[in-house]
């Protein structure tokens, strides 16, 4: 069985006119005004209970917030997202809320639509940026000194959380910019105009952090240099590495990982001067998936098809990103595995695929790999690890006395934006207890 016809090879940049780019690129959920948060918040129930709160992996008081934005108190609303969640702006934007807090939503119950909440958050953490209306001061100088390894969700989050108690917080960052994934990898219709970037000004207005730019864990020093200079470290270095189908010809013209290509969507200045091919075909399930399937077919590409080894059920992206894609144009299949790479002088021109006991191709000018990410970095072999990532307790604790670690660089919880949050500001909160119990000699 074939499906799709092999056709030219067809890679090059400018598919589209200026207009369409930005179509096709615009807000995926526009905001709210502020007529349509009043009406949105107005549909909250304030349940006792709070079963969004207990869905936030950062405990978000949601029902708290929704109240402060119906009483037309934007800003108490905004504070206590951000005394949570610091990158409640970025999650916001990002979070699979329909897994999450609006799951939880009842809502969903009487008229199958949850209170849209991350809207609704959205909504007042920006109005709060937008005039840069800070809600936390830095405590008086404690002279302790904390090094954090990785400007990402997890960093930051950490960052801001020891910055606030007066320590001085040192971040080492391996790139030429902060953010992580949420200024490299994040869909680039979730998070427009350089939202990644005013956050982290936002969030490092605080005073107390400086940001020492290329300069990576296991190259430039190591966690046992970083102790002798420091008080305490935090690991939140993210997964470095992307996984391999192990096929032949994998690394021919074509095949890219998923996140290389849309790192070059999030940091290219004209979306026009990105080349896309024709037929395009991405393998995998996760968000990565979604996102690199969707922008590509936004990009241009005639046909893009994202394919699955296992059912819709067992598949890491959500029903509702399944539809997103689907909607914008990329078919999706499932149960087939890939088995074979088909190049002609080098480049990428079929996959072949096993269904069933079965084989299909599709003809292929780019083929995405998006079949998860590995921890790569280079890492103390005292740092013990579960499950190729780093092991932490439930305060973010690693094996080595003064190294805690968050973030997707942990066995622990969902490769999330507010996951990484979540385990930033818990570490701080642990890493403040020990330098406060090291002041007293304890
Ligand atoms: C394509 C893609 C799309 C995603 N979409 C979503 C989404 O829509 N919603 C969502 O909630 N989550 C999404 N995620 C997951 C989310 O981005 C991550 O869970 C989150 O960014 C993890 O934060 P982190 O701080 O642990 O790591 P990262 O964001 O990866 O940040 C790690 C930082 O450490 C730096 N670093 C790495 N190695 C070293 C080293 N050796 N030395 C010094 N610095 C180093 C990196 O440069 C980076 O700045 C997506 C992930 C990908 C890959
Ligand atoms: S941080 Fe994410 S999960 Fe938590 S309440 Fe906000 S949108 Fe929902």
């Amino acid at each position: 069985m074939s499906e799709g016809q092999v056709v030219a090879v067809d890679i090059k940049t400018a598919r589209l006119n200026p207009q369409e780019y930005q179509q096709n690129f615009s807000e995926m959920h526009p905001p709210l005004s502020d007529a349509a948060a009043l009406v949105e918040a107005d549909r909250c129930y304030f349940c006792y209970d709070a079963p969004c709160t207990e869905a936030c992996p950062t405990g978000i008081d949601v029902a708290g917030f929704i109240s402060m934005i119906k009483s037309g108190n934007n800003a108490g609303a905004a504070r206590l997202i951000l005394q949570e969640n610091i990158i409640g702006g970025s999650c916001a934007r990002v979070c699979p809320t329909e897994t999450l807090c609006e799951q939880a939503c009842v809502r969903n119950e009487q008229d199958h639509r949850p209170v849209s909440i991350g809207l609704l958050q959205r909504h007042a953490v920006d109005a709060a940026m937008t005039v840069g209306q800070q809600f936390f001061s830095r405590a008086p100088d404690t002279g302790k000194r904390v090094a954090i390894v990785g400007a990402g969700p997890a960093g930051l989050s950490c960052a801001h959380g020891l910055a606030c108690q007066g320590h001085q917080v040192s971040i080492f960052e391996a790139r030429e910019k902060s953010g992580g994934l949420n200024e490299y990898g994040l869909a680039a219709y979730k998070m427009l105009d350089n939202f990644a970037h005013r956050e982290i000004e936002y969030i490092t207005a605080i005073g107390g952090i400086d940001t020492r730019y290329g300069q990576r864990l296991g190259e430039d020093f190591d966690t046992s240099s970083l102790l002798q200079e420091f008080d305490a470290v935090f690991l939140g270095m993210g997964l470095g590495g992307v996984n391999r189908l192990n096929l032949d010809n994998e690394d021919a013209d074509g095949v890219m990982n998923a996140v290389d290509y849309i790192s070059q969507i999030r940091q290219v200045g004209q979306l026009s001067e990105l080349a896309v091919g024709r037929q395009v075909v991405v393998i995998g399930g996760g968000m990565t998936a979604i996102d690199i399937a969707t922008q590509v077919k936004m990009l241009g590409a005639d046909e893009v098809t994202l394919v699955y080894r296992r059912g819709p059920d067992a598949m890491a992206a959500s029903e509702e990103e399944r539809e997103f894609t689907q909607i914008k144009g990329v078919k999706i299949l499932y149960n087939a595995k890939p088995v074979n790479i088909v190049t002609v002088d080098g480049q990428v021109r079929e996959v072949e695929f096993e269904r069933k006991g079965e084989t299909f191709t599709l003809a292929a000018d780019m083929l995405f790999k998006a079949i998860g990410q590995s921890f790569s970095a280079k890492i103390d072999s005292a740092l013990e690890l579960e499950k190729g990532r780093i092991r932490v307790d439930a305060q973010r604790k690693t094996s080595v006395a003064g190294v805690w670690a968050g973030g997707d660089c942990v066995y622990d919880g969902e490769d999330l934006t507010v996951a990484a949050a979540q385990d930033g500001k818990l570490a701080a909160r642990s890493i403040n207890e020990y330098l406060l119990k090291s002041t007293k000699g304890e």
